[in-house]
């Protein structure tokens, strides 16, 4: 017998609604059966979505040093629970193999990247900014057009103090928020 998509999903649907009244199968049971075996010796601790100015409040469950969920905080005034798909994969930040930790370097005109320390990469930064800054130098306006600076969401109000302070001391007015771009 043949069966197009729509009616092997209809078929699907009927089986299992069949299944669940008929045996009595207590779906809203087996859920919170499942998450309270989930998060079994967890300990759970308030947090905040660091993705978005946003600032949505979670829950997050931790069982051994290991991030074991993570879930809208329903008393938390800005998202009341929910969470948009990027704070809902927020845990996928931590222990991400892929994730980057070491500068890394690609040489002008150069196709490879390399490891440098954490020294030699901020070394490099600033004296790019300051070669830049003395070769762009408006003394007009005692400023230069050749530098700004992008903030970001992961940046907390310190920071942004910091950041802003600092381009504004080396003589900038392109001060950005990536959320504006
Ligand atoms: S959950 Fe989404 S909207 Fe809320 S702070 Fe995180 S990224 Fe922003």
């Amino acid at each position: 017998m043949d069966f197009s998509r729509r009616q092997f999903l209809k078929l699907s649907v009927s089986t299992v609604a069949v299944l669940s009244t008929g045996l009595h199968f207590d779906t809203g049971k087996a859920k919170a059966t499942g998450y309270t075996l989930k998060l079994h010796d967890a300990t759970e601790y308030p947090s905040i979505c660091h993705f978005c100015s946003g600032g949505c409040g979670v829950i997050v469950h931790v069982r051994e040093g290991n991030l074991v969920n993570v879930e809208g905080d329903p008393d938390h005034p800005t998202n009341k629970g929910t969470l948009c798909p990027k704070g809902a994969a927020l845990g996928q930040v931590r222990g991400n193999t892929r994730r980057i930790t070491k500068p890394l370097y690609r040489a002008p005109g150069g196709k490879d990247w390399q490891e440098i320390s954490w020294e030699t990469a901020v070394d490099k930064i600033a004296r790019k900014i300051k070669e830049v800054r003395d070769t762009t130098w408006l003394p007009a306006t005692n400023s230069t057009n050749a530098i700004g600076l992008l903030g970001s969401a992961e940046l907390d109000n310190e920071e942004c103090y910091l950041m802003t302070k600092f381009i504004r001391t080396i003589g900038s007015n392109y001060n950005e928020h990536q959320a504006r771009v």
